[in-house]
């Protein structure tokens, strides 16, 4: 096998393409392949598939391909514009690439996989291409895999905010809590971006009737959406957000107390610990403190109290619970607890509704952790556009192509 065949062969390409030429340039670290077609070679229409197709003219194109060894190699070769007599004049699909690339659907390929496991910035250092090029690819093959979703088994939704960067800039994410996967991501936190979801469902012929639960924080804008765009689908409120405003409630009592009773300087962390995670030392505190009377310690309890809710495994038994917490916590003389206890009975349905399905968006802080992973890959690039699809590459569980 000549070193032209070889080429050709690893290239993956055949009749009408050949090699033409191989320049070899080791001060430029660069290899240079020219392929060209042989002549009276005719081709399929990119529009309509029609075959034989006569060339018009040609255009001479180069894209990188993967490297040869250490030295970056090149593919050059004159494209061919045919002319249909359907479609007119059209240039043809190379075997190589995809449309307008400057790169070989084998390189992309390989960015791809790299940029599902490091950093855009130091992935641009080391392959020499420019991060603009690296989120062209990105952006085409999520975008290509996001649009190819299949959504037809959705039935549980997890809708948690989330913010962009330290200030109040947020983004919404809407998870699939079966697969636990991110399937849409909205700029903002409006009820407007329920509304673009339910939209995005539609797109896809799905029909919202087919979510059956939609677990989400208070925020009043998603409930709104939903109620407006998901008729049918069960609220339940996430019970991580629950407790995190209960902790909230704890905590003012411990500020205002703190006023008076110096004692609970540096003990903010152990009341707001779920008591099971204390350790020995903070155990001891705590008892000693709760022997004080005081309020802090009585907010404590009745949080503690409100935790063990979410281990009943039937409805009744926990609306009935919930019953007993609510009269205690309304007659706790705590401000801030009384406060919490009114926002819990407004959100009474939604919280009892856990108790029907048992889901929270666990399954969406657990994605939180990579959507972590996928801000900081995205690193200087802060904005929507690119967050939205580095989240999608980490958290999407897309159906990438591997090869091409
Ligand atoms: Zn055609």
């Amino acid at each position: 096998m000549s070193t032209k065949e070889l080429f050709l062969t690893a290239l993956g390409l055949d009749h009408p393409w050949y090699i033409k030429g191989i320049t070899f340039d080791s001060t430029l670290k660069r290899l240079d392949i020219q392929l060209d077609f042989y002549k009276g070679s005719k081709f399929t229409c990119p529009e309509c598939g029609a075959h034989h197709c006569i060339v018009h003219d040609t255009k001479e194109r180069t894209w990188r391909h993967l490297d040869f060894f250490q030295h970056q190699a090149y593919l050059t070769a004159r494209v061919p514009r045919i002319r249909c007599e359907q479609c007119g004049v059209k240039q043809i699909n190379v075997p190589w690439a995809r449309k307008d690339s400057g790169f070989t659907t084998l390189f992309e390929m390989m960015v791809l996989n790299f940029a599902e496991h490091m950093a855009i910035k130091p992935l641009s250092e080391m392959i020499h291409v420019h991060m603009d090029s690296i989120w062209r690819i990105l952006s085409h093959y999520v975008d290509q895999a996001h649009s190819q979703l299949d959504l037809s088994s959705m039935q549980q939704i997890g809708i948690d905010e989330f913010s962009k960067r330290s200030g109040h800039q947020y983004m919404t994410i809407f998870g699939d809590l079966d697969e636990s996967r991110v399937v849409y991501i909205s700029d903002g936190r409006k009820t407007n971006t329920v509304h673009q979801f339910a939209d995005f469902l539609k797109q896809k012929a799905i029909d919202t009737c087919q979510i059956q639960y939609a677990c989400t924080d208070m925020w009043r804008a998603y409930l709104r959406g939903l109620k407006e765009r998901f008729p049918a689908t069960i609220c339940v409120f996430d019970k991580y957000h629950v407790m995190t405003m209960m902790n909230h409630a704890v905590d003012l009592v411990r500020r205002r107390e703190y006023k008076e009773q110096k004692v609970l300087k540096h003990t903010r962390y152990i009341w707001l610990k779920n008591n099971q995670n204390l350790n020995h030392q903070q155990q001891v505190t705590i008892e000693s403190l709760s022997q004080m009377n005081l309020k802090t310690a009585r907010a404590y309890r009745i949080k503690e109290s409100l935790r063990q809710l979410w281990f009943y495994q039937h409805q009744e038994d926990a609306e009935l619970y919930l019953k007993k917490w609510y009269f205690w916590a309304t007659h706790s003389r705590l401000d801030p607890i009384i406060e919490f206890a009114k926002i819990v009975k407004t959100h009474w349905t939604g919280i009892l509704n856990y108790f029907q399905c048992k889901i929270t968006n666990g399954i969406i802080e657990g994605i939180n952790s990579k959507i972590k992973t996928a801000m900081k890959r995205a690193y200087g690039f802060k904005s929507f556009k690119y967050l939205r699809i580095i989240i999608y590459l980490i958290a999407g569980k897309l159906d990438l192509p591997t090869q091409c």
